[in-house]
């Protein structure tokens, strides 16, 4: 019988199901286990047992909550190997990848053990005369996580550390293609200590979603996924009067200037690109390159270097990268590369079909470079999500900056140069939420806060770090004033007159 991955709700493992899907190892295309796919009674439910949790969670010290998450961290620590293993399994990234993905997550937990600290507030003395007032960061009651299958542990890790240390309590509702190691983590933050109810997670699929987006018990959503559905959710929610912060897709552009290393450009780009298949939000898809000079090289030299790259199962630690995560997102992949030899662009790297011995029925693509692509083409405006690095010609930089403010998503982008005010200039100006400089990836780190721009973020704060204590409190500010009764002047035997 295949295993079926339940729930946590109330401190209880459960398997109850409206539904189930098949959940599959990328790798040999066979279905491994069960995901249950709670109906909306289970989520209720989930939702009940957070709101009976929270009157005592609001009211422990935030050192106590604090405590709980250093213990967190290192149970994630002693297991790392074994969620790195069910990753791999379900998602398909290699291992040392997974570990990457596990330690960004923990680096949140450690940021969500300064809690005493983050909460302290503001406070004013002496605002009026003997009139003292301070802010406080007061939490919301129950609130939600909606995550994708890219970086299954890590962005729940961005969500219900920081919503629990500020005092909430919290129903997940994860990827329901790679869900076990999302609820053998939940099982860890239990056994650290956190009481029941207190962190909840639910399988599922819309059906339990929305079944979040309008339950008046939840106050804040917090989504990370594609832009459609994070659209949908923003507005659902915020119709449902919650907060709400939906973190969608992203096309990352990297400018070339012909004065970068061009060695150090190539080997960034081949991580930035086809690192965990490109099913990165902060995948480098697109290559800018500025001068004819710098595209050649650039071609030359990438062409060069893929010739090495190996793609296969998550076991193997010598792979670069393994499959996309269903056969259905290799075919849109692979057509999206048809698409753009049909629309004009030169096939430079043909990465479909690739063969990986011992896996002919995993879903894997290879890594595959697009030359002369432009921004008509459909790869081009869509977010592909896979192992597919398009080269864009230009003639100066402006007219890269251009292409990339033009383009709808705006979540990451980096220059590769030497020169220190066109790198200035490049930052300062760029519709983009987060920018490298000679730095592919620019994941901001977790006492930075992450997020987007235009399409890529709707809602205004960013996830995780400070940005967090913000979105998962409410702001109350107290003003006092104590006239005097007379206490301090002792006691009175006169009658008052
Ligand atoms: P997805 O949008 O398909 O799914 C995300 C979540 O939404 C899942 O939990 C899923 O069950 C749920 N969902 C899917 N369809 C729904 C619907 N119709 N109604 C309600 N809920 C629904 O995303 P995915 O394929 O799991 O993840 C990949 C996407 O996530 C990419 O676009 C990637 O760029 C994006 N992403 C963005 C960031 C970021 O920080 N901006 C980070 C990681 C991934």
């Amino acid at each position: 019988m295949t295993a079926l991955v339940g729930h946590l709700i109330n401190g209880e493992m459960r398997t109850d199901a409206a539904r189930t899907q098949d959940v599959f190892n990328p790798a040999t295309g066979e279905a491994s286990r069960q995901v249950a796919l709670a109906g909306k009674a289970t989520v209720e439910e989930a939702i009940a047992s957070a709101q009976a949790a929270f009157p005592a969670w609001r009211n422990t010290p935030p050192l106590k909550r604090a405590r709980i998450m250093f213990r967190f961290k290192e149970l994630l620590e002693q297991n790392s190997d074994e969620i790195c293993r069910m990753i791999g399994e379900e998602h398909g990234k290699i291992m040392h990848d997974a570990a990457g993905e596990l330690q960004r997550g923990i680096e949140n937990v450690e940021y969500a053990c300064g809690a005493p600290e983050l909460l302290k507030g503001e406070h004013s003395k002496n605002v009026g005369p003997d009139i003292d007032s301070w802010s406080e960061f007061q939490p919301l009651g129950v609130v939600a996580g909606i995550t994708p299958f890219n970086f299954p542990a890590m962005v729940p890790l961005w969500m219900y550390p920081m919503a629990l240390v500020c005092g909430n309590c919290f129903v997940l509702k994860p990827s329901e293609r790679d869900p076990s190691s999302v609820l053998f983590i939940a099982q860890l933050m239990q056994e650290a200590g956190l009481p029941d109810g207190v962190l909840n997670v639910v399988n599922g699929d819309k059906e339990a979603v929305d079944t979040l987006l309008t339950d008046e018990r939840i106050k804040a959503v917090s989504f990370v996924g594609s832009t459609p559905i994070a659209e949908y959710i923003y507005s659902t929610a915020s119709a449902h009067g919650k907060r709400c912060q939906a973190l969608g897709g992203a096309k990352n552009h990297a400018i070339i200037m012909p004065d970068a290393d061009m060695d150090n450009a190539v080997n960034q780009l081949l991580g930035a690109a086809f690192g965990s298949s490109g099913e990165r939000c902060m995948a480098l898809s697109v290559a800018v390159a500025v001068g004819d000079q710098a595209a050649d090289a650039l071609v030359e030299k990438m062409q060069a270097a893929m010739q090495s790259l190996k793609v296969g199962a998550f076991s193997d630690s010598s792979n670069d990268f393994g499959p996309v995560i269903t056969c259905a997102h290799r075919d849109k992949v692979n057509g999206y590369i048809s698409s753009a030899v049909e629309q004009g662009a030169m096939l430079v790297v043909d990465g479909r079909n690739p063969e990986v011995a011992g896996y002919s029925g995993g879903f894997f693509v290879g890594g595959t470079l697009i030359d002369h692509v432009t921004p008509e083409m459909i790869s081009y405006k869509e977010e592909i999500f896979g192992p597919v690095l398009q080269i864009v010609r230009v003639n100066t930089m402006q007219e890269a900056m251009d292409l990339i403010d033009a383009h709808e998503y705006g979540n990451g982008t980096c220059i590769f140069t030497r020169d220190g005010e066109a790198a200035r200039y490049f930052s300062d100006n760029i519709q983009v939420g987060m920018v490298g400089i000679n730095v592919p990836l620019p994941v901001p780190v977790a006492y930075h806060s992450f997020g987007g721009w235009k399409r890529s973020l709707f809602g205004d704060l960013h996830a995780y770090g400070p940005d967090a204590v913000r979105f998962y409190t409410k702001r109350k500010t107290i003003t006092q004033r104590w006239p005097s009764a007379g206490v301090r002047e002792g006691a009175q035997f006169a009658f008052p007159s």
